[in-house]
């Protein structure tokens, strides 16, 4: 079907939005591609959508090609799964909640690990059930505390999630691999470039939690990497001038304050209300709390990080003795000093809230944010402090801040720091959603077996901004070809019914042999067609003019910009 420029749902503009700062949003939105409805929602007009369901077809090709199978869940959810594992709590105020008409409580989903864990579980018993690997193109919902940059980060957005169901640890490894390889694939055929970085801030640490980012200056993240080696880490240290809040106390050489502004006391006080027998207010407020939590049966313990300022502290002692013992323990601020990989970190408020504020213990890692004064007295806002890499074992933050030119902890090559756009997630997850729901496979030897999890996000919509922050210039949107939105923009530029005729006849040829085409038949000016095109940025433009009367048409790389004439009657074998 040729896409006709007449006809077409599509209205260019010549100004950026006065809302958009970085070139994605003001380029998707000038080529109309979207339009905004209210902060971080979005509408996709149909050019948008075609781009948009391009990349999906890429991730879902590439999830078949593993093994894995779709299935489609709602969006909106009860409870209760989330109240079981505790997340209707602890994703805090990101989580979309609502009520029925008749009072019950529901969620817009964020993620769906719940919900596919009840699903296996209602469907497989058996160990000859497993493995099984299960994915949706869905939508998602999190009330984003600062909605950015268009689609970039929506409060609802396209993720493609997947979940893997494995009986034991080695069918984990290999379910990883498999995303692994297939998010590989997957960026490779989108046209980005990336790189994939051990995620420590998350809920686990080390190799079993990567992200996949999109190298961009307007990214959020920032991550490291060597000049020689393939090495990169996603070690945050961003100087920031912003004035740290109440010092605490402690051993090490560099000052560590608390985060200001965490946005928890309301998550924290009903976790404990929900998990202790005491009853809490947001007037009891905790001092510098790290509270250990683990599920029941889960032999996981997992930290919740609370600094909540205040004017009183809170006796531990009288706190810890009326929590649940074996379910909930409170270390106090004395432990982190004593404690080699709890020493200065602070789970900060940003953590909190994309992560869900569960986090597991990696001795490694202090998966926190700190504010640290350093030597040279400047403040240094560090998220994913490394033991041995940025403090010593006995607590000393030695070099907080990763430095261009600092050698690689490979030894080759020197590190040269980067920003990157978060386009993909895989975590190793364990057995805490099977924990919480009790996913028990019935073993070989009759004995159940608990399920071990894993989960892998690519974000779908997110992808579609990616893209075009790397891929354009400043006229316009330069799409790879995997997934621009037609193959080849020809363009009808001049009045005379030959040139028409010729154009809609290549066109119709095109079309024929399998090219997208969008053909511009309006009866504007060639100048406005061309920059509608560049705009627009389809990979190839065909120009069907004055060069008719030599029998030249002209083609025209939106990329390179490079352009050539080709006989008006070898133009489609050209192309195709
Ligand atoms: P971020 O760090 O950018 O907030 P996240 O770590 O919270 O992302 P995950 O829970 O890992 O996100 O979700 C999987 C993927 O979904 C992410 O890697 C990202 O590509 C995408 N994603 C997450 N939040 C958004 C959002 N608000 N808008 C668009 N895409 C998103
Ligand atoms: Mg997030
Ligand atoms: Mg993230
Ligand atoms: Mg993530």
């Amino acid at each position: 079907m040729i896409t006709r420029m007449s006809t077409l749902f599509l209205r260019t503009l010549r100004e950026d939005p006065a809302d958009a700062e970085v070139p994605s949003h003001k380029l998707l939105v000038r080529a109309g591609y979207v339009r905004r409805i209210a902060p971080g929602i979005y509408s996709w007009l149909p050019l948008g959508l075609r781009v948009l369901r391009k990349i999906e077809e890429v991730v879902r090709e590439e999830m078949n090609a593993i093994g894995a199978q779709e299935i489609h869940f709602p969006a909106l959810l009860p409870k209760e799964p989330y109240d079981a594992t505790n997340r209707w709590t602890e994703y805090g105020p990101n989580l979309f909640r609502l009520k029925d008409r008749k009072g019950g409580d529901y969620l817009l989903g964020p993620t769906h690990e719940e919900l596919f864990a009840l699903t296996v579980k209602g469907e497989y018993s058996s160990y000859k059930d497993y493995p099984v690997m299960l994915y949706q193109i869905q939508t998602k919902y999190r009330d984003e505390e600062r909605p950015r940059a268009g689609i970039l980060r929506g409060r609802e957005f396209v993720m493609k999630d997947s979940y893997s169901f494995d009986l034991d640890d080695e069918g984990l490894a290999n379910s990883y691999q498999l995303h692994r390889d297939a998010y590989i694939r997957i960026f490779d055929r989108v046209g980005l470039r990336y790189v994939i970085v051990a995620a420590t801030s998350g809920a686990m640490g080390g190799s079993a939690s990567e992200e996949f980012l999109a190298e961009s200056e307007t990214g959020e993240d920032t991550f490291v990497r060597s000049t020689e080696s393939g090495f990169a880490a996603n070690v945050e240290a961003v100087v920031t001038p912003a004035p740290p809040a109440e010092p605490v106390e402690g051993k090490a050489a560099a000052e560590v304050h608390h985060t200001p502004n965490t946005p928890t006391i309301e998550t924290l006080v009903d976790y404990l209300n929900a998990n202790t027998d005491r009853k809490f207010t947001a007037a009891d407020t905790l001092k510098n709390v790290l509270v250990k939590t683990r599920q029941p049966g889960s032999s996981d313990w997992q930290l919740l990080a609370v600094g909540v300022p205040g004017d009183r502290e809170v006796d531990m002692k009288r706190l810890e003795a009326s929590l649940e013992p074996a379910e909930v323990a409170l270390l106090e601020e004395a432990d982190f000093a004593a404690s080699p990989f709890l020493v200065k970190g602070y789970i900060g408020p940003k953590a909190l809230q994309d992560n869900g504020v569960r986090y597991l213990v990696d001795p490694r890692v202090v998966t926190g944010t700190a504010w640290v004064t350093g030597a040279d007295k400047t403040d240094h806002h560090v998220v994913d402090l490394l033991c041995g890499r940025d403090f010593t074992p006995d607590g000393t933050i030695e070099a907080a801040e990763v430095r261009e030119g600092d050698p690689s902890p490979d030894g080759r090559g020197t590190l040269v720091a980067a920003r990157g756009i978060e386009i993909g997630h895989i975590f190793q997850l364990g057995r805490k959603y099977a924990d919480a729901f009790s996913l028990d496979a019935l073993g070989q030897d009759g004995k159940p077996k608990r399920i071990t999890m894993g989960s892998y996000g690519v974000g779908v919509s997110r992808l579609v901004a990616a893209i075009a922050e790397q891929s354009h210039d400043e006229v316009g949107l330069v799409w790879p070809r995997e997934v621009a939105p037609a193959d080849v923009h020809v363009v009808i530029a001049g009045k005379d019914e030959s040139i028409r005729e010729r154009g809609e006849a290549i066109a119709a040829e095109l079309d024929a042999a399998g090219v997208q085409v969008i053909l511009d038949d309006r009866t504007v000016s060639p100048g406005v067609k061309f920059a509608d095109s560049e705009l627009i940025g389809v990979p190839t433009v065909l120009v069907v003019g004055k060069g008719l009367t030599r029998g030249v048409v002209e083609v025209r790389d939106r990329r390179s910009g490079d352009r050539a004439e080709v006989e008006a009657d070898n133009a489609v074998q050209h192309l195709i």
